[in-house]
């Protein structure tokens, strides 16, 4: 994908656009497209960088420039965020290229929310929260965000994970319609809702036994907001390593959140859908020996076969 998405200077976004800066800063690259629209933008892009653009010639419809910014901020619903953020379809901002790149601050998009909608906007802001924290860390530890933080509590070690990204996901053909899907809006458009992002991560690392630090690679390849700070912490916290448990779904989570749309279609939706079974018995499946962990006793993940047995004669 040519990404052409933020620019703190102009409204082409070439001035920052991610991949498209200059070493040296220089290079004079033509940036007033204003009258001659996107196409033209896109049709210089490729004649500038034709090997980015051969290698994945699609463009992303996110746009971007400060202009794209203030209409999405201007567009964001607090209230309607608060209730429905989890869901594909939810009022989800969709700011986080423009805050990556510069082109909005964290701080300006706290301060408007709150301003907009008062308490109604807290569940917002504190999500924005989560970006700072990342980025807190990130300051922190530099490029310590590639490393383990903490040791695996999915009971297998590191070495039991594989190094390389799976071939069909990168390809979009895993036969499963939802991670081709994940897989292909990552590749074309540059963006993916914060569910799909666990999900795929939790498909990679915990079905696919991969190394969370290639999935992360992969995303920040293709991601228009992609960033060391929150991408590689979420997708430790998925695997465990920052975090007291890993991260897994089942096939109802993602069913109910996307309103089916990839259940309808998908060829394994009646027989060889991997999601689909009761939480302890993925649990169980995907951790065969769970570390112990006698500080979590209540939600699901953590406790080891025993302790799910002991739930399950409860029940
Ligand atoms: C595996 C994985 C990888 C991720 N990689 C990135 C990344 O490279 N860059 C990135 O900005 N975010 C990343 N996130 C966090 C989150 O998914 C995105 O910030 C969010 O989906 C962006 O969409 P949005 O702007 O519509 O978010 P909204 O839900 O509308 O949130 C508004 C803003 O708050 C911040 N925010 C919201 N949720 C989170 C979160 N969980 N963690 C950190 N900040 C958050 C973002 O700046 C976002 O733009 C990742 C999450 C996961 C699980």
């Amino acid at each position: 994908m040519l990404r052409i998405a933020a620019s703190h200077e102009d409204d082409t976004g070439l001035a920052s656009a991610t991949g498209l800066i200059m070493p040296d800063g220089s290079k004079g690259l033509r940036k007033d497209f204003s009258d001659t629209g996107r196409e033209d933008l896109v049709d210089y892009l490729a004649g500038e960088f034709p090997d980015v653009f051969g290698r994945s010639p699609e463009v992303s419809p996110i746009r971007g420039g400060r202009r794209a910014a203030e209409e999405r901020l201007a567009s964001a619903s607090p209230q309607s965020y608060a209730k429905t953020r989890n869901r594909l379809g939810g009022a989800v901002t969709m700011l986080s290229p423009y805050i990556r790149h510069g082109v909005v601050g964290a701080r300006e998009v706290r301060d408007y929310v709150l301003e907009k909608s008062g308490r109604t906007g807290e569940k917002l802001v504190q999500e924005i929260g989560w970006h700072d924290y990342f980025q807190r860390v990130y300051r922190r530890i530099g490029t310590g965000v590639w490393e383990d933080r903490e040791e695996w509590k999915t009971g297998l070690g590191p070495e039991e994970y594989a190094e390389a990204m799976p071939e069909d996901l990168l390809e979009e053909r895993t036969g499963l319609a939802c991670m081709d899907g994940f897989a292909r809006d990552l590749h074309e458009i540059g963006y993916l809702h914060n569910h799909a992002r666990l999900w795929t991560a939790a498909y990679v690392v915990h079905h696919r036994r991969v190394k969370w630090q290639a999935g992360a690679a992969w995303f920040l390849r293709h991601l228009l907001d992609g960033d060391p700070a929150s991408n590689n912490l979420s997708w430790q916290w998925v695997a465990s390593t920052f975090s007291s448990k890993p991260y897994f779904f089942d096939r109802g989570n993602l069913e109910r959140n996307t309103d089916g749309v990839y259940c309808r279609t998908c060829p394994l939706a009646r027989s060889g859908c991997p999601f689909d079974a009761p939480i302890e018995d993925l649990q169980e499946k995907l951790f065969p020996q769970p570390a112990p962990d006698p500080s979590r006793k209540k939600d699901g993940v953590r406790g080891g076969r025993e302790e799910r047995r002991r739930r399950r004669r409860r029940r």
